[in-house]
């Protein structure tokens, strides 16, 4: 039987990230896909709708041209070219991920993994009719929407976020259940598109897992461009009828949409056979090595349930190829541990939202005494040039260190500019430290530095 080094089941960013530096380090692998490479990420997820965020706000911004001196008349658009748009994006991409494949010689296998056994040999994968054996597995096999029991996906009216990506046409009304950050961006997608859209939270607050002051500005933001929200609400029932859906409150209120989306949450994607292997609630059990309970099986990404974002399967796939190549090549990995608070969160609303590290809250039950400073883009000279002023960076510190624990940023840009706080917080850095770098002027990035001056009440421009 075919006996292979890696087997890597599964290539989306975990996954083929993962096969990539296999081969930079020497050690072959065979990545197993079942749709096509690039995964949820770069197929249906970050990449298409990053393509639609562009569309949205770029329109919204020409809306209002006229305050910027410019006349532009009759701003109208075409549905279709925009999806187009999007489509060829994500081929780009995808197709510049297979490039790279074919280039470096990895072996994809277009099959979907249906089972793995541990056998004295090593582990034995069974795909389509054939099997191979291989001595280390990674699964990197993602993760899949949830959805609502009585309210099935059917991709034309109860749409999943997949579905909404193939939409044929502009719906005139959307319902989307889930505020979370996935509803949160579509939410500004279509609102700004000129949907009529209404989010229904069942939890307090909009991206709860955010600081709160951050959910509470964006709640304001999302209002401000018609986006009708109500939280503290489920949907417990829903209808099709004279093509609409009829959605059933806990309120006791019904409601009808052209289309509803349903984002309520994603779950582990464990669609093999491998007794062997240990799962709980969240997915694929793992240590800091991104080890299993099995010997040489890893697993990394969304189907761990870690925290389901690319840049953190991409960061575990890479730590265990350094693993792998210590244990076949002897070559010694500097060995570290990944430190999930520290690992950046982005939400591609409008504002933007970019955090890192402990809320408030959180950081609060930890250090108990912390410093807080904040400061708004309204003050800062960038910001103003750009028309754009809404929001806020707020940084917060261990109160008898100095040590930052948190940076929370909404407003323009604040997905590039959380980039600094990942590095800041991955330092250890104490905002004394931060008082010794230069941050150019004019930048939104002087943010940063101000929220952290303001945590010794030494911010510049702040009143
Ligand atoms: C709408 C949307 C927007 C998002 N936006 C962002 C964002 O802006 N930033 C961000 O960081 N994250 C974002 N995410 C999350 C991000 O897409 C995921 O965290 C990331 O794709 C997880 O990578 P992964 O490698 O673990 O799994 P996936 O990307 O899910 O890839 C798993 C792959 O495994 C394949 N597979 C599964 N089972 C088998 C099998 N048995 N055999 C063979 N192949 C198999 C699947 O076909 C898939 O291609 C978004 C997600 C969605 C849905």
């Amino acid at each position: 039987m075919k006996q292979i080094i890696v087997a890597v089941i599964g290539g989306g960013p975990g996954g083929y990230v993962t096969a990539i530096r296999l081969k930079q380090f020497g050690i072959e692998s065979v990545v197993f896909e079942k749709e096509r490479l690039g995964g949820v990420c770069l197929n249906r997820g970050c990449i298409p709708t990053k393509a639609l965020v562009k569309v949205a706000d770029f329109y919204a911004e020409m809306k209002e041209a006229e305050d910027f001196g410019i006349n532009v008349e009759n701003i109208s658009f075409d549905f279709d070219k925009i999806y187009q748009r999007k489509d060829n994006v994500v081929e780009k991409l995808v197709s510049g991920v297979e490039f790279i494949f074919n280039k470096k010689d990895i072996p994809v296998i277009k099959e979907q993994v249906n089972s793995i056994e541990k056998t004295d040999s090593g582990y034995l994968i069974k795909y389509g009719e054939e099997t191979l054996i291989a001595k280390y597995v990674i699964i990197a096999t993602g993760s899949t929407p949830k959805e609502l029991g009585f309210m099935p996906f059917d991709g034309e009216k109860i749409l999943s976020s997949r579905d909404i990506l193939n939409l044929k046409e502009l719906p005139k009304s959307l319902a989307i259940i889930g505020g979370g950050v996935i509803g949160c961006e579509f939410a500004s997608i279509f609102s700004q598109l000129g949907t009529k859209v209404n989010i229904i939270e069942f939890l307090p607050r909009l991206v709860a897992t955010e600081d709160e002051e951050i959910s509470k500005r964006l709640n304001m933001a999302l209002k401000r461009k018609k986006i009708k929200i109500k939280l503290k609400t489920g949907v417990v029932g829903s209808e099709i009828k004279d093509d609409k859906v009829i959605l059933k409150l806990s309120n006791n209120k019904e409601e009808s949409f052209d289309k509803v989306l349903v984002s309520v949450g994603r779950q582990p994607q464990i669609n093999f056979d491998f007794p062997e292997l240990k799962t709980g609630k969240t997915g694929i059990e793992i240590d800091q090595k991104m080890q299993t309970n099995l010997e040489n099986v890893f697993s990394i990404g969304d189907v761990t349930g870690k925290m389901m974002l690319a840049h953190t399967a991409s960061k575990q796939g890479l730590m265990v190829a350094s693993i792998i190549n210590e244990k076949e090549n002897g070559k010694k990995w500097d060995s570290f541990t990944l430190k999930y608070e520290n690992i950046p969160r982005c939400i591609f609303t409008n504002p933007e939202i970019g955090s890192v590290g402990l809320t408030e809250t959180q950081a609060i039950e930890k250090y108990g005494e912390i410093e807080v400073g904040k400061f708004p883009f309204s003050a800062n000279g960038k910001s103003l040039g750009l028309g754009n002023t809404f929001g806020f960076a707020k940084t917060i510190c261990e109160k008898s260190t100095g040590k930052l624990l948190g940076m929370h940023i909404i407003g323009p840009q604040a997905t590039e500019i959380i980039a600094q706080g990942s590095i800041l917080l991955g330092r250890e850095t104490t905002a004394e430290d931060v008082d010794k770098i230069v941050f150019a002027h004019p930048t939104l990035s002087e943010v940063v530095m101000e929220s952290v001056e303001d945590l010794h009440k030494l911010s510049i421009h702040k009143i």
